[in-house]
């Protein structure tokens, strides 16, 4: 009897069941909602900060003590760290007691908490440098200043991405060569074979945060690399092979340069509509918030409204992108590594946090990778067509 792709997915999907397939549905379809309530806690914390009049204090305290420029810098650091303070509730509750209540974390309170600090504090500098930039740009260009926003945004995020291998992942997790043996010849071998360096392939210790298995391509220019985790390692070879063949794909089609690009429209548009809601939020509430307008750096928390706004609305967008890419890498790593049941199997083992049948526009909507389900059938289909072929693993 011929191999029939359709029935051999549903002979993986069937090895998901009962309570297992519950519980992951349930942890991922509770994250459907926590988009809704991260954006709600947003515009509650940012309607406080401008309703009790914190913005029009702090902004008239920042303008008090330094020229305009710098006055944007000192107004978004104590602003930011307000608002990270009033959305903190919901952030511990979604990213500490809630992974910790579906089994999916290794870390204590204190140290994950000590992690949070770091990152909010990294977090806050980026933001509130960009700040200092956007609104100098907002000061001479008060219509059309989401172009040079844009440009702006985006040359930051170029400049975090490329130094995050140097000096911010280390400070999270060790990040070392691979160690000698079969997994090493086997990913360098991939590797080389589709023209990625070797010297750039390194193993880290993300079994400190949590049991989820992974990989990453991280950085630009020369920073460039590609890390597999720890419980990726634990794995059998040729799955491992097969999610590292996924990430050579990231690396080789230039994944993050596409994804900037594709970001930088995104972003202007977004932008473009900041730029004409903000004006007619201030129309009508900027009286009674004390905001005296667009020159203001107290506007920051009504353009935050906004753009928490859009980009809510553009969550589909945003994941489609993100999504599109994974699903070429799959494709990619499919043609370089031959594994389809290895990758198979190992999209089974993601499906721990991940829904792993959701309906087409549930999908299109809320996922940024591809399901279990596309993920098991994109390998039964590579399967069914290269059947008889001799490397197949
Ligand atoms: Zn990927």
């Amino acid at each position: 009897m011929a191999f029939d792709p359709e029935l051999a997915t549903q002979a993986y999907m069937a090895t998901l069941k009962g309570a297992a397939r519950a519980k992951s549905d349930a942890y991922f379809e509770g994250g459907y909602w926590l988009i809704l309530w991260n954006f709600l806690a947003a515009l509650a914390a940012n309607l406080i900060v401008l309703r009790l009049g914190w913005a029009a204090r702090l902004s008239r305290w920042a303008r008090g003590r330094a020229g305009p420029t710098l006055a944007a810098l000192i107004f978004a650091v104590p602003y930011l760290l307000l608002v990270t303070l009033l959305t903190s509730p919901l952030a511990i509750y979604a990213e500490f007691f809630r992974e910790h209540a579906y089994g999916l974390s290794n870390q204590g309170f204190a140290e994950w908490g000590g992690e949070q600090l770091m990152i909010i504090a990294i977090n806050s500098a980026i933001a509130a440098l960009l700040w200092m930039g956007v609104h100098g740009v907002i000061r001479r260009w008060p219509t059309n200043w989401w172009v040079g926003g844009t440009a702006l945004t985006i040359a930051v995020m170029m400049v975090t991405i490329t130094l995050a291998p140097l000096y911010l992942e280390p400070l999270f997790n060790r990040y070392t060569p691979l160690p000698d043996g079969p997994v090493k010849t086997a990913v360098l071998k991939l590797a080389r074979a589709n023209g990625v360096p070797a010297s750039n392939v390194y193993l880290v210790d993300a079994s400190r945060q949590s049991d989820r298995i992974s990989a990453n391509v991280a950085g630009l220019f020369g920073t460039t690399r590609i890390a597999l985790n720890d419980n990726l390692l634990k794995q059998d070879i040729n799955e491992i092979r097969a999610v590292m063949a996924h990430e050579l794909g990231h690396y080789v089609l230039n994944h993050v340069w596409k994804f900037l690009l594709s970001l930088a429209l995104l972003i202007a548009v977004v932008f473009a509509l900041v730029a004409k809601g903000t004006p007619w939020l201030l129309t009508r509430f900027g009286q009674r918030w004390e905001i005296e307008g667009m020159t203001d750096p107290g506007v920051l928390p009504a353009l935050m409204i906004m753009l928490s706004a859009v980009f809510f609305v553009a969550t589909p967008i945003t994941n489609s992108l993100i999504r599109t890419q994974e699903q070429e890498a799959d494709m990619f790593g499919m043609n370089a590594a031959r594994a389809p049941d290895s990758f198979a199997r190992i999209a089974m083992k993601l499906s721990q946090y991940r829904k792993i049948e959701p309906s087409p526009l549930e999908e299109m909507v809320f996922f940024d990778h591809p399901s279990g389900h596309t993920r098991v059938f994109t390998a039964m289909r590579w399967k069914a067509e290269h059947l008889g072929e001799p490397d197949i693993r």
